[in-house]
């Protein structure tokens, strides 16, 4: 299935070569999830590859999922689903139908189908009854939660360090509904690595919340060396500065890899600022994971 979809991994780990106040201390990498595809967002098919896999093993015909707007994943789903052959049923925050987002768009003309749900039922999303309800009127459909983490995302993620040998004492991470770092804190102790240090930067407001939705998805005997850092959401989900844009530019310029204001970027800001803090001691050697998203940056 990989190889129908034109995926690229094992993605490379190239030094990450910045002139940031503190980076002469340490040494920087950045894992490049952003080079898997050009539509799939990175960490967006990590995540979807085992229940792809399974889809298509049981000829699955449909999938419904969830997301906002401007959702990566409901993105990155789509497309997959089109090149498969399967029914993607989106469930959308929110009413675009006069004026559809560039990625529903694409989602319409991968076929699929989106039926706008307004807050205050969008807000059910998790909930039993609400998931029972769609499995009754669409027996045959999977369904794949927001951001698509689940439980059976994990494996996939997992694979973000199995593919590579190198050790680090630092794995940063951004944060939206949590997949990406779970299944990196479940990867970082089957691949004994439980010296290297999980760092989950937040990308929207959720102290607290992040951390249950994380936890959620880790079995009770997970390790709980893991932390996720709130002070860099700018505001919330896909809110940003004029400041951080600049930044974004400014990166990409200087090292030539592309980072975008909704999760790579504040990323990338709060690995810069740590940096100055003097958060890692010397001789760490830090892993950015760049997650993709690029696809997502247009207006
Ligand atoms: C969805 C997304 C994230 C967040 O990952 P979660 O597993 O939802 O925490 C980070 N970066 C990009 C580019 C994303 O699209």
């Amino acid at each position: 299935m990989s190889a129908s979809l034109n995926i690229n991994t094992p993605s490379p780990v190239q030094p990450l070569c910045v002139d940031w106040p503190g980076s002469e201390q340490v040494e920087l990498f950045i894992k490049r999830d952003d080079l898997i595809h050009p539509i799939i967002s990175g960490n967006k098919w990590r995540k979807l590859k085992y229940a792809l896999l399974e889809a298509r093993q049981k000829g699955v015909a449909e999938i419904i999922s969830f997301g906002g707007g401007h959702s990566n994943h409901l993105h990155a789903l789509g497309y997959c689903c089109q090149q498969l052959g399967i029914q993607l049923m989106a469930l959308v925050r929110g009413d675009y139908s006069q004026n559809p987002t560039p990625m529903l768009r694409d989602l319409y003309q991968w076929q699929a189908q989106i039926m706008y749900l307004d807050k205050a039922t969008y807000q059910q999303r998790s909930q039993s009854d609400f998931i029972e309800a769609w499995r009754a009127a669409h027996p045959n459909a999977m369904i794949v939660p927001e951001g698509g983490s689940q439980a059976q995302a994990l494996p996939g993620v997992a694979e973000i360090l199995q593919e590579q040998k190198q050790k680090f004492s630092h794995i940063i991470v951004p944060v939206g509904s949590g997949g990406t770092l779970a299944g990196l804190i479940q990867a970082r102790q089957t691949e004994q690595q439980d010296n290297t240090q999980l760092l989950g930067i937040a990308a929207l407001k959720g102290e607290g919340y992040l951390e249950e939705l994380v936890t959620n998805l880790l079995p009770r005997s997970a390790p709980t060396n893991w932390h996720i850092e709130h002070r860099f959401h700018f505001g919330g989900y896909a809110k940003s500065t004029a400041e951080l844009h600049t930044f974004c530019q400014t990166f990409r310029s200087n090292t030539g890899i592309g980072i975008e204001p909704v999760y790579s970027g504040k990323a990338c800001w709060a690995l810069k600022q740590k940096l100055a803090e003097g958060y890692f001691p010397q001789g760490s050697r830090v892993l950015l994971i760049h997650t993709g998203g690029l696809q997502g940056a247009r207006q």
